[in-house]
């Protein structure tokens, strides 16, 4: 009897756990382990330069797989149109403004600015770390070339990476060249040697002039190598290309393979290295326990001509509050849990702040104002964005705001042209159904502009703006 009885409790007790193990095992699966965060970042891709984005000729098949397998946002903004403001908004979830990462005498940062991101600024990477992250910077920095403003000062364990712009610490003769855009269509633009430089290992300068020919297989290498010796703990892995900026390097496999040229080759090379992190992620069994997202800093460097990228159908490029100079391409990926399909409601990368810091369980900083919104539900089940609104800075002046559909152009100015234009009342599109930002409506619409001068107000309330700090440059080098 007592066998029976005990018989009967066993199989109870399996059927029991056959019937809710499965959950209570997910359940405790979420708890333990919270999504890691690959954040994969182009510099000077525009929006019309992927294959998925429209580009006739430039190959790109695995962010198109990874688009179709994950969400594609067709409103996707940086915080700025050059880089290192782009890349100070994406860190800390706040506008360049906030944080004096943007300014009218130097729009980005050189190998000879004094000063970098404040260290009161709060990074995703220490967000992250308060829930204990490894977390990993690799490739181009761009907030502070001194040690102290290095990432490994801002929230990272671990550098690899060159920490500004590719086409810096410049040293061909432009003297015998004939002046500096000259120098883009002489030879010597096309030696890593005009360009000294250098491949840094957390604080150490490892490599000068780093070679730039391998620097995308090198950087996913080492990406790779990261999140392997990580992975039974949360990653944040930050992959921040430096190509397609120029100057333009392929390694010898995909010199010369493009149709559309030395720019093709190189983007081409980043979708194949993009498709090594996502195959790296599924053999190693965590591509549902990961989110990784593909965008760029700003957009296309259009005076390199035939160097420099698309915007496809929007209007102008890098530099420009126009639509070509800050709308990216942005694809999120994470198998089961992101909800393919396309989005056209608005994003910004600050909103990755707010959205992996949520997901992580850390609290959004309340001393400051963070204009990330939490994208969850939109990733998650498709609900329409909670972003409304998107602020269009050059350096500290509002240039342009985007309420819904419409968008203000307060001051116009091209991208490298010192004149400006201010408006009164400004100029209005409609850039859903004019994404070219073409027809000028304004004189139809003073409704639409007055609920946008609104928006500004409430906006300026609340400004505080940050002490410049990309105006000081000493004649301290590197090393
Ligand atoms: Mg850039």
């Amino acid at each position: 009897m007592i066998a029976l009885r005990t018989l009967l409790f066993l199989y109870l007790l399996i059927l029991f756990d056959g019937c809710t193990g499965t959950t209570n095992n997910e359940d405790s699966d979420a708890t333990k382990r919270p999504f890691n965060f690959v954040i994969l970042f182009a510099d000077d891709l525009g929006y019309g330069d992927l294959g998925v984005y429209g580009h006739p000729t430039i190959r790109t098949p695995r962010l198109d797989k990874m688009a179709g397998e994950g969400q594609k946002w067709t409103n996707f903004y940086v915080g700025a149109s050059v880089c290192t403001p782009s890349r100070a908004a994406l860190l800390t979830g706040r506008l360049p403004v906030r944080n004096g990462m943007t300014s009218r005498i130097n729009r980005v940062l050189f190998p000879d600015s004094d000063n970098g991101l404040p260290a009161e600024e709060i990074t995703l990477a220490e967000q992250l770390k308060k829930a204990g992250y490894a977390t990993a910077c690799v490739g181009k920095w761009h907030l502070g070339s001194k040690e102290q403003y290095l990432p490994t000062n801002n929230g990272f364990d671990y550098y690899y990476g060159i920490p500004y712009s590719n086409d810096m610490d410049n040293v061909a003769d432009m003297k015998a060249i004939g002046g500096y855009m000259k120098f883009w269509s002489s030879e010597a633009h096309r030696s890593i040697n005009s360009f000294n430089v250098p491949l840094m290992r957390n604080t150490e300068v490892i490599e000068r002039p780093a070679n730039q020919h391998t620097i995308t297989k090198r950087y996913t290498d080492e990406s790779i190598k990261f999140m392997a010796g990580h992975k039974s703990s949360p990653f944040f892995v930050y992959l921040a290309y430096n190509l397609p900026h120029v100057p333009l390097f392929a390694s010898e496999t995909f010199e010369d393979t493009s149709p559309r040229g030395l720019y093709g080759d190189v983007v081409e090379e980043i979708d194949y290295n993009v498709g090594r992190v996502l195959d790296t992620l599924t053999a190693m069994g965590l591509a549902e326990n990961t989110i990784v997202v593909f965008t760029s800093d700003n957009g296309p460097w259009l005076i390199m001509n035939q160097e420099g990228g698309s915007a496809g159908l929007l209007r102008n490029g890098k530099g420009s509050t126009w639509e070509g100079g800050m709308r990216e391409p942005c694809i999120f990926w994470s198998p089961g849990n992101i909800k393919p399909g396309l989005v056209t409601g608005i994003g910004s990368t600050m909103d990755l702040y707010t959205t992996f810091s949520t997901l992580a369980g850390v609290p959004i900083p309340n001393d400051r104002v963070v204009d990330g919104v939490d994208l969850s539900a939109t990733l998650f089940k498709g609900d329409p964005s909670p972003r409304n609104e998107m602020f269009y800075y050059r350096g500290d002046w509002l240039y342009a705001v985007r309420v819904g559909d419409y968008k203000a152009h307060y001051i116009t100015q091209e991208a490298y042209e010192p004149e400006f234009t201010r408006h009164d009342p400004p100029e209005l599109y409609n850039i859903s159904v004019d994404p070219s930002e073409k027809f000028d409506i304004a004189a139809d619409h003073p409704e639409i502009i007055e609920q946008i001068n609104e928006v500004v107000r409430k906006h300026n309330e609340k400004l505080i703006k940050g002490l410049d700090m990309l105006k000081d440059r000493g004649n301290q080098k590197l090393n």
